[in-house]
């Protein structure tokens, strides 16, 4: 079902009864809780001049917003440092933080809340902490778009290494501009040119060579360079037209979330959209609540943030995952309304995710997920067939799949059976035996593959091939 009147309203904020009566003008007369068409939603929208996309409507009925552009203005850039271990990422960092201290004499210890912000020239760079390139793409595939700018720092005494590659292949991944940090050019045995000249061979190459990257030589152990980084991210972001209308409810992205001793969940969001205030009714992921208090980077209590500003919030129900979206709700009914959908959803979502391995789909299984251990819960009519079965299976080849019978015993095949086999993602073998019904349909349910057999030999058969992926499927 699409959205209703009432839900448009509130999502480009004008009032239901301007769209009824747009609608109505369009020949479509509709009441406030009645459900819109895609093609209609788009119509009034464009209407209203307003341009919206509609992103599968089966997720949540979530909006992107276009927003008038006159509503737009200029946000600050929100930077990623990326790099091989041990180039100086957390150098730098500190070094750029020390920075934006000096200069607006706050003093003191920051916060560490896995963001920052400095300010040069009177504007401010956002500087998002990801722990690693796999985080940073985690996020990006869960749709949070939480950089402008990637800052590569390599090393100018060690180069082009491993991580260096992935972080250049996760920023192109993401469609992200690199500017380069030339780092430890304080050392004797720098050559950050050589670092230039082994970029090249991937792409990123500096602009004075006709590339399109901006590279800075710098020392974070000194702090030398770094306003002239800072400077240079600025730059790059101008290019970049970065733009957020700042009137209208928050949206935007969760980057970590903990749950405090003292404090209860905490969350730190960035804002990409709209203006976050303290009491604001809010839903994050899974998770809603009413903002309680707001933390600025620097430890202080802020009433407001604004696009690009990273806060730490308490209020949240529960602790929201990173990469999760968060957006503000005019009455937090709606919120909660909204997060419980949310968790229905994901509990069907893991339902129908629960696929327990079978005979016929353990190859397939294995090259995906690396699994090693084929488990057997082995029932029988007589204990002669359960040691026939475990001897044979004792001379396999199981250098490959490891066989293991976790359970075994005579008797017919109970829900108890089942219920192991679920938990150890087991397949269930018969000889002789079927399964009481109860067990059938819980088996059903779990979905755990019971096979049965009454000749010995052909059960030795079809394990035999299912560890080498030559089973084929039967029923
Ligand atoms: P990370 O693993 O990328 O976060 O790297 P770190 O910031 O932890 O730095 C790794 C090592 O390099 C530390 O011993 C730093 O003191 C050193 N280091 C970082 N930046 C510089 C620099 O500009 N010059 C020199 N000489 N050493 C640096």
């Amino acid at each position: 079902e699409g959205v209703t009147v009432q839900e448009l309203a509130e999502a480009l904020d004008v009032s239901a009864n301007d769209i009824i009566k747009r609608l109505f003008l369009l020949g479509t007369p509709l009441t406030m809780t009645q459900s819109m068409s895609n093609d209609l939603v788009e119509l009034v929208a464009d209407d209203l001049g307003r341009q919206i996309k509609i992103i599968t409507p089966e997720e949540e009925n979530t909006f992107t917003f276009y927003d008038d552009p006159a509503d737009l203005v200029p946000r600050p850039p929100v930077v990623t440092v990326m790099g091989h271990v041990d180039h100086g990422k957390t150098s730098l960092l500190d070094a750029i933080r020390h920075t934006g201290v000096t200069r607006t004499e706050a003093g003191g210890i920051t916060q560490h809340i896995g963001a920052s912000q400095v300010s040069i020239n009177d504007r401010v760079i956002t500087f998002v902490d990801t722990p690693g390139h796999e985080a940073f793409t985690a996020m990006r595939a869960r749709g949070a778009k939480v950089t402008d700018v990637v800052v590569l720092v390599v090393a100018a005494d060690d180069g082009v290494m491993p991580q260096t590659i992935e972080a250049i292949n996760h920023s192109k991944a993401a469609e992200v501009p690199i500017v380069v940090a030339v780092n430890k050019c304080d050392k004797p045995e720098a050559n950050p040119d050589r670092v230039r000249q082994e970029l090249v061979e991937y792409g990123v190459i500096p602009e004075e060579w006709g590339g399109q990257n901006m590279f800075v030589n710098v020392s974070a152990k000194q702090g030398q360079g770094i306003d002239d980084l800072l400077e240079t991210i600025l730059l790059q972001s101008d290019v970049l037209e970065l733009k957020a209308n700042p009137d209208t409810f928050a949206s935007g992205y969760i980057l970590e979330g903990k749950l405090d001793r003292g404090r209860g969940p905490v969350a730190t969001l960035l804002v990409s959209r709209g203006t976050l205030h303290v009491g604001d009714a809010i839903v994050a992921g899974q998770c809603w609540g009413r903002v309680r208090a707001m933390l600025n980077p620097r430890g202080e209590q802020v009433e407001v943030a604004k696009p690009s500003d990273p806060v730490e919030i308490l209020g949240l129900s529960a602790v929201p995952g990173a990469g999760d979206e968060f957006r503000v709700f005019e009455d937090d009914r709606d919120a909660r309304d909204l997060a419980d959908e949310r968790a229905l959803k994901a509990r069907i979502e893991e339902q129908n995710k629960v696929k327990h391995v079978t005979l016929e789909t353990l190859f397939d299984e294995m090259s995906q997920n690396e699994l090693r251990d084929l488990n057997l819960v082995v029932k029988a009519d007589v204990q002669g067939s359960i040691e026939a079965l475990a001897d044979a299976l004792g001379k396999m080849d199981q250098s490959e799949v490891r066989i293991n019978i976790i359970h075994s015993a005579v008797g017919a095949i109970s829900e108890t059976d089942v219920t192991l086999a679920a938990a150890s993602n087991a397949i269930i073998v018969g000889f002789g035996v079927r399964p009481q019904g109860k067990a059938r349909d819980l088996a059903e349910k779990e979905k755990v593959q019971i096979k049965t057999y009454s000749i010995i030999y052909k059960a030795i058969e079809d394990i035999d091939a299912a560890r080498i992926g030559m089973l084929k499927p039967t029923e």
